[in-house]
């Protein structure tokens, strides 16, 4: 990952310790600060102070307040790398102090990240693996999980002595150079697809798995760099030749594709010099290249085999452990085309991924007035059976209350409330989700009546332009609470769950997948369009008609058009981008991304809620009058016939009047009752409530934070 500037300020201790650093990184840790700041800029709504919860986050804060907190740093790394204290061994010792990690057990922490391998060497980092492998021993003596953090990048001047093969697994940029971690040039990334390399992770895992037995592999890393410095190695190149001549191996279809009938003669070719303005990669809006295009899903391919490889052996060395990527979540724009990563194609092969962004933080931006979230990257994350680890420790109550709404807790997780970014975590938000995670927040599924289509050639083929229509389409759902998912093409034999199917910013659509939409409301559903959706085909070349019918009743379903979305951001052109970009230096022309500080509801917001409102007649499974600057997600757990509301307010410092509720009901027969939790009051208080024969209404009292509301179905 790279560092900002803030976070590199945090590390020196200039920034007071704040939101800021990330728990990748160790920075609390690294400082021995406490982790209990909730730095904001709106001073948030205290929560109540004599709760359970505040007690229990009390005792636990005052029994660890001299705990030195693990880091997934070795010691040598932060020699190496330079900028830090001179007491940085005298830390480490106390760190894995065997009496140090029972303070942690005697306070109830179940977790701890500890470094591992760094990419220095196993043989040079031995000495520093040894001492991971003995404090992982007492922790689990202690009852602890131990999770072990793997670096994707290689160290130059130690690695290449121990392993001189390993200057072979470099990755090369397009002009056959090597590529180095940012200013850390003593770092080299190394390509996913040398077979050493995977090899050699293969020994790190084994040494991960069965000498310290993690329970967790964090790998870091994952992800390509961006043009002109994705991989071009030998392999690559091979392995891309390969891609083609099995996509492409009719002449006449390469011909009509790339306009040369043997895919053996084309190249991913040479940018003209080193991003040389007007010229490189940095310039382009939209991939319509066609070897671009097809380069742009072999990387994403590339990449997810990999990590498909690395779960299956991790999973084949014990069942019970657990993989993690940092590969970050779903933003405002293209990071198929830049990182190349393409998270449906890790479906079943991750179990974390880490956010690990900076300007994403959850608020109201005080600028623009943007509602900022990850619930995108929450959504995404159960569609492909992942939790989620926050960029920040869960310290602020709201950070935490939307990984409680929306996050996926997997039992091979170790547990949400004692994950990373909560394990040393002592808020009374933390200590009310420590006691509700196994009864409310696991086993349950989510309720969605809409999805947003985001499909591959429309997402992948612009590097921002389709992406502001379709994050901004989500914005008004999450902000009007619509219940709904993101839908991607590797998804499309689970259309038929929605109600109605939204297509915003999707100018390509094959005649396949027009068809595939056209049987979806044929056989009832609805299909929303803003936009001009099926402008291009699938290779982003433009069509003389739609490839969908007209809108209309067809069959037992509708197609709708809404109106065109309105931006209603103020600074489209002098986009703040580049201070919350995730991934500084990224490839697209400034000012044409969507910056959170953007992701301003349309001025229109409320004219497109109604059209979508009006577009289904059966309603959705849930309507409230909370205000927009609340957000809800609705699940159900089968197992105890409830159906569970999470509301969160995103208002700092103000609680929202109450505000009514009606659900459809998720289970046949009446309600037994209806009950809101809140970190606010030890036991839950019961709702009055009234039912018809398919509906529950009730009214949720003024809301601080976040409350959950449990209506029990009778039977
Ligand atoms: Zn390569």
């Amino acid at each position: 990952m790279k560092i900002s500037r803030r976070k590199l300020m945090e590390w020196m201790g200039l920034s007071g310790g704040n939101a800021l650093g990330t728990q990748w990184l160790g920075a609390r840790g690294a400082l021995g600060a406490r982790p209990l700041a909730a730095p904001m800029d709106a001073a948030p709504l205290p929560a109540e102070t004599t709760t359970r919860w505040a007690q229990l986050a009390t005792q636990r804060s005052e029994a660890t307040k001299d705990v030195t907190w693990l880091t997934h740093e070795p010691l040598i790394y932060l020699l190496r790398r330079g900028d830090h204290s001179d007491a940085e061994a005298a830390r480490y010792d106390r760190m894995v102090d065997p009496n140090n990690l029972k303070s942690m057990a005697d306070a109830g922490v179940k977790f701890g990240r500890i470094f591992f391998y760094k990419g220095f060497g196993l043989e040079y980092e031995k000495p520093h693996i040894e001492k991971a492998r003995r404090a992982a021993e007492t922790m689990h003596r202690l009852g602890m999980k131990v999770s072990v953090y793997v670096a994707g990048t290689m160290f130059t001047e130690t690695l290449y002595r121990e392993v001189p093969e390993a200057e072979g697994w470099e990755e090369r940029d397009c002009w056959n150079h090597w590529i180095p971690y940012g200013i850390k040039t003593y770092r080299h990334f190394a390509c996913h697809n040398q077979p050493g390399f995977r090899e050699y992770m293969k020994r790190v895992m084994r040494a991960g798995v069965q000498d310290l037995k993690a329970d967790e592999l964090a790998f870091d890393q994952i992800s390509l760099q961006p043009e002109p410095r994705s991989c071009r190695c030998a392999r690559c190149l091979e392995a891309f030749a390969a891609f083609l001549r099995k996509r492409y191996s009719n002449r006449e279809v390469a011909m009509r594709r790339f306009g040369i009938a043997d895919v053996d003669w084309i190249r991913v070719n040479q940018w003209d010099g080193h991003e040389s303005p007007g010229e490189g990669p940095t310039e382009l809006a939209a991939i319509d290249d066609p070897v671009l295009q097809e380069w742009t899903r072999f990387r994403c391919e590339s990449l997810a085999s990999y990590a498909a490889e690395l779960y299956n052996y991790a999973k084949s060395l014990n069942p019970n452990v657990a993989v993690s990527y940092n590969m970050k979540g779903i933003y405002s724009f293209n990071r198929y085309w830049t990182y190349a990563v393409y998270h449906p194609l890790f479906s079943g092969h991750v179990d974390r991924f880490s956010f690990d962004t900076s300007g994403y933080d959850a608020r109201i931006d005080s600028a623009t007035g943007a509602l900022v979230s990850q619930i995108r990257s929450y959504k995404m994350a159960r569609s492909i059976g992942s939790c989620c680890e926050e960029s920040d420790f869960l310290d602020d109550e709201l950070r935490t209350s939307l990984f409680m709404a929306f996050g996926y807790q997997k039992p091979v997780c170790t547990g949400g409330p004692w994950g990373p970014g909560a394990f040393n975590v002592f808020t009374p938000a933390m200590e009310f989700f420590r006691a509700h995670n196994d009864r409310y927040y696991t086993e349950t599924d989510t309720v969605t009546d809409v999805a947003v289509l985001l499909n591959w050639p429309s997402m992948a083929y612009s590097v921002s332009a389709t992406w502001i229509p379709a994050t901004l389409m989500e914005q008004i759902l999450i902000q009007h609470k619509v219940p709904f998912d993101l839908l991607f093409d590797e998804q499309l034999e689970s259309i038929n769950r929605y109600r109605a199917v939204i297509l915003a910013g999707q100018e390509c659509i094959s005649e396949a997948q027009a068809a595939l939409l056209t049987r979806y409301v044929q056989q009832g559903g609805t299909l929303i369009i803003s936009g001009r959706a099926g402008k291009y085909n699938e290779w982003r070349e433009e069509r003389t008609a739609s490839p969908l019918p007209q809108p209309g009743r067809i069959g037992k379903g509708q197609i709708v058009v809404i109106p065109e979305i309105v931006r209603g951001d103020l600074h489209a052109a002098r986009s703040t981008a580049t201070i919350e970009n995730p991934e500084p230096g990224i490839t697209l022309k400034k000012g044409a991304q969507l910056s959170p500080s953007q992701w301003v509801l349309p001025k229109n917001h409320a004219e497109i809620y109604q059209s979508i409102v009006a577009a289904m007649p059966a309603g959705f499974s849930i309507r409230t009058e909370a205000p927009l600057t609340t957000v809800m997600e609705l699940c159900v757990r089968a197992k105890t016939k409830e159906t569970i509301a999470h509301f969160i307010n995103f208002e700092r410092g103000k609680r929202t009047a109450p505000f009514a509720v009606t659900l459809r009901k998720q289970f046949p027969g009446a309600t037994s009752s209806v009950a809101c939790f809140t970190a606010d009051q030890n036991e839950p208080a019961g709702l009055h409530f009234e039912e018809s024969s398919d509906t529950v209404t009730f009214i949720v009292p003024p809301l601080r934070v976040y409350a959950m509301v449990v209506v029990t179905s009778a039977d």
